[in-house]
C-alpha cells in the first residue's frame, strides 16, 4: 500500500502504530460478540429548559461493559464500529433498547408530553436499507408517537450532498421524527447550509462555551452563534454545561435549552426514572 502511493511518499511506521492497529482489530472482533452477548448498556442524560429545570429530553449514550476491561466509553469503540460497519448492528440494538426503555417508563407513569428521546445516529446508518422501516415499525409496535423521537446527527452528515443520504434524512422527518445537528461548531460548518438543513434543533458543542465564564469576548461570540441559529429558524440547545455561572450567562443571552453535568451526568436507566417527572435545579 505504501508503495502504491509513490516512492517519494515515505510512509513512516512506528511500533506504536502496530499496537494501535492490533488493539483496533481486537476491539472490532470483541465488539461483534459484545452486541450479541448483551455487553452493551445505555446511559441516559437529561436535556433541560434552563429557566425551569424542566426535562424536555433524555439522550441515550451507549457504554460497553467488557468482561475483563470494565466499562468502555464510546470514544474507544464508536469509531471502530463506524470503520468496520458494526455501527449498523450497534445502532439497531440502541434503537430497540432505548424505545423499549421509553415504553417501560411510560407504562410505570405517563411521561410528560414535552419529553423526547434523543438517539445518536452515525452516517453509515443512513445507508442501511431497512432503516426507515425499522424506525417506523419499532415505534408503531410500542405505540410510541414518532414526535417523541429525535436523532442527533453531526453537521458534516447533515450537510451531505449525497442525494441518497439526503433523501433518507427527508424521509426520517417525513415519519414525524425530529432531526438535530450535534456538536455544532466542531465540524466544518458552512453557515449558509444552516438554513437549508433538514433539522429543527441544533446542539451547540461544549467547546464553544468552555471559556465563557470570565471572557467577555467569548460571551459575545456565543451570543452571535445563538442568534445565527435562531435566525435560521432553528432552536438551540447548548451542551456541556457544568456551572451555575454558565447557566445564568446562557439565560441572559436568550438560550432556552441545555444539557450538561450541572443538570445531570449520564445515568443508568434505573437511576434515570426518578428524574423524569421532577424538575432539575435551574439557576
Ligand atoms: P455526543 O452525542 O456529543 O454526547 C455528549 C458527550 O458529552 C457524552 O459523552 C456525554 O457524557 C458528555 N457530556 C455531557 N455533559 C457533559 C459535561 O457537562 N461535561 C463534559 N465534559 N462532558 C459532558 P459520551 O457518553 O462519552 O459519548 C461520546 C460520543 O459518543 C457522543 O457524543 C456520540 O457522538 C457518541 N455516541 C454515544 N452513544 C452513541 C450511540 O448510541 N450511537 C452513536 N452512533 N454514537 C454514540
Ligand atoms: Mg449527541
Ligand atoms: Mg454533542
Ligand atoms: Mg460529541
Amino acid at each position: 500500500e505504501a508503495k502504491s502511493r509513490g516512492r517519494n511518499n515515505v510512509q513512516i511506521f512506528h511500533p506504536s502504530m502496530l499496537h494501535a492497529t492490533q488493539q483496533r482489530s481486537r476491539t472490532a472482533a470483541e465488539l461483534r460478540n459484545a452486541i450479541e452477548n448483551g455487553e452493551l448498556l445505555l446511559y441516559y442524560q437529561p436535556v433541560v429548559e434552563l429557566a425551569t429545570g424542566r426535562i424536555i429530553g433524555i439522550e441515550a449514550l451507549v457504554r460497553w461493559v467488557h468482561p475483563t476491561r470494565g466499562m468502555i466509553m464510546p470514544e474507544s469503540f464508536i469509531p471502530v464500529a463506524e470503520e468496520t460497519g458494526l455501527i449498523v448492528d450497534l445502532g439497531r440494538w440502541v434503537l430497540q433498547e432505548a424505545l423499549q426503555q421509553l415504553k417501560s417508563w411510560n407504562d410505570v407513569a405517563p411521561l410528560p408530553s414535552q419529553l423526547k428521546l434523543h438517539l445518536n445516529l452515525s452516517a453509515a446508518e443512513l445507508l442501511r436499507n431497512d432503516l426507515l422501516e425499522d424506525i417506523a415499525r419499532s415505534l408503531e409496535r410500542r405505540g410510541i408517537d414518532p414526535g417523541r423521537l429525535v436523532f442527533e446527527i453531526t453537521e458534516t452528515v447533515l450537510m451531505t450532498r449525497e442525494t441518497e443520504e439526503a433523501q433518507v434524512l427527508g424521509k426520517i422527518r417525513g415519519l414525524g421524527v425530529g432531526l438535530q445537528i450535534d456538536d455544532f461548531g466542531t465540524g466544518y460548518s458552512s453557515i449558509s447550509y444552516l438554513r437549508s438543513l433538514p433539522a429543527d434543533t441544533v446542539k451547540v458543542d461544549q467547546s464553544l462555551i468552555e471559556g465563557m465564564d470570565n471572557d467577555a469576548g467569548q460571551q459575545t461570540f456565543v451570543a452571535a452563534v445563538l442568534q445565527l441559529i435562531e435566525s435560521a429558524g432553528l432552536q438551540a440547545i447548548v451542551e456541556g454545561i457544568e456551572t451555575a455561572e454558565q447557566v445564568s450567562q446562557l439565560r441572559r443571552l436568550g438560550c432556552r435549552f441545555g444539557q450538561g453535568y450541572y443538570f445531570g451526568r449520564p445515568l443508568p436507566a434505573a437511576e434515570t426514572v426518578a428524574l423524569l417527572n421532577s424538575p432539575l435545579p435551574s439557576a
